[in-house]
């Protein structure tokens, strides 16, 4: 009998694994997919963003109302644990301009290669294409339907998008505890485009302040065929999804005024657009937004420009959100994330009820509250074996 199952070989059930293994545990690692974290590396192809250093409570800040629970967890391996660990499996690791940290090499698949080998050593057994139905614990796997019997057991299934990547939320179907329902976060949002955009798709709209309910940050984003996407809409896209209208400030370094005084020079035999260009610097694919957004458009064009309102038809589909909402709500589960009406199996990662944005915020989570349940049963199986 194994001391200690983790399902799920994301970086939340990784980290689980080695909390318990360094602690001399017995350890087996059930992964549905024919190999390990697939989410982790795809996060790596666009530059894995491991996490962000800035001051603790701006930090905390981003994960609004599960902050307070996730707040020891974070403060025991937060920012700067994660990054120290990252260097202790070889990774050079830099800090961008905005506080965004990442390894230097931009890859997940260096940093993942490392700790395999380092779990490998502590004796901890992935199988792989080990998918679990249900129950405690059965499994489908290559050699027919299986059952575990461990001491302890972590979840960490992931949450809900990106399904091929092997975070179905299927298990949300099978688990008695009380879960929230999921919803996408940072996830890109519809336009019903008008024909004359689409030259415009996949242009990046740079250096504007897009705000929703409350929220305003200077970021850019992505005219796609679908719709709007990139960091800009999934920094808005909380208040967006609750039903927040979404504004966009085109030319954030000039204040309404200036944009008055720059509009009333004359105009001469100028075209629209070229005017445009010439008096505010406005690029194409921003005078697009202008006229996509803003019709019918009113004499006095500065108020539009510092607040164009956008139109669209609600969020992408959850499965190409970058991450989830809901999962297993926190009240559900004890101080070191063991689930109150199963004593003994315990829950991290992406499964558990919080959301933040990107910029570090999910990894650094997923880590966290991975060594906090890895530990929370090692401590368990001292107590109770
Ligand atoms: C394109 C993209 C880019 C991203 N970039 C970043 C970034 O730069 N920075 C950042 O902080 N975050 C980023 N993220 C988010 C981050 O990758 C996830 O939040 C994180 O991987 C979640 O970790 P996890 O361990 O909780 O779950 P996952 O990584 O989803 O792992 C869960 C594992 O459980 C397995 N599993 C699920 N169900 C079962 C089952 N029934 N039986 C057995 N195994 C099962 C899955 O196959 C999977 O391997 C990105 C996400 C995407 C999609």
């Amino acid at each position: 009998m194994t001391d200690a199952l983790i399902i799920g070989a994301g970086p939340a059930g990784l980290m689980a694994a080695d909390m318990l293994s360094s602690a001399g545990h017995s350890v087996v690692v059930a992964e549905a997919k024919p190999s390990v974290a697939r989410k982790l590396l795809m996060a790596g192809k666009s530059g894995l963003n491991l996490t962000k250093d800035e001051p603790f409570e701006a930090f905390l800040s981003h994960y609004h109302e599960a902050a307070p629970s996730l707040r020891p967890m974070l403060e025991a391996f937060g920012p700067k644990e994660i990054t120290t660990w990252a260097e202790g499996l070889g990774q050079d690791m830099f800090t961008g301009s905005s506080g965004r940290v990442f390894p230097k090499v931009m890859k997940a698949s260096p940093l993942l290669r490392a700790w395999l080998i380092h779990l490998s050593e502590q004796g901890v057994e992935i199988r792989t294409r080990w998918r679990w139905t249900g129950g405690s614990y059965r499994f489908d796997t290559p050699d027919g339907p299986q059952e575990i019997t461990p001491k302890v057991c972590v979840l960490a299934c992931g949450g809900a998008s990106w399904a091929r990547l092997g975070s179905d939320g299927a298990w949300a179907d099978w688990l008695n505890t009380s879960t929230a329902p999921f919803q996408p976060a940072n996830m890109g949002f519809e336009v019903n485009w008008s024909p004359h955009m689409a030259r415009h798709f996949g242009t990046p709209i740079k250096n504007v302040t897009l705000t929703a309910g409350g929220s305003s940050v200077r970021a850019e984003f992505v005219i796609s065929a679908r719709g709007l996407e990139g960091g800009g809409i999934y920094a808005v896209s909380r208040p967006m999804r609750d039903g927040a209208p979404l504004t966009l400030d085109l030319l954030p370094d000039m204040s309404l005024e200036d944009i008055r005084a720059r509009l009333s020079r004359p105009k001469g035999k100028m075209s629209r657009a070229n005017f445009l260009r010439k008096a505010l610097k406005l690029t194409p694919e921003k005078q697009a937004l202008l006229m996509e957004f803003g019709q019918p458009l009113p004499e006095d064009l500065a108020p539009l420009l510092k607040a164009l309102p956008v139109t669209h038809v609600g969020p992408r589909p959850m499965d190409e959100a970058i991450s989830t909402a809901g999962g297993l709500r926190l009240d559900a589960l004890d101080q070191n994330l063991m689930l109150k009406d199963t004593p003994g199996t315990f829950a991290a990662g992406e499964m558990l009820d919080w959301e933040a944005p990107t910029g570090g915020y999910l990894l650094t989570a997923c880590l966290a509250t991975g060594r906090w349940a890895g530990l929370g049963a090692a401590n368990w199986l001292s107590r109770n074996t």
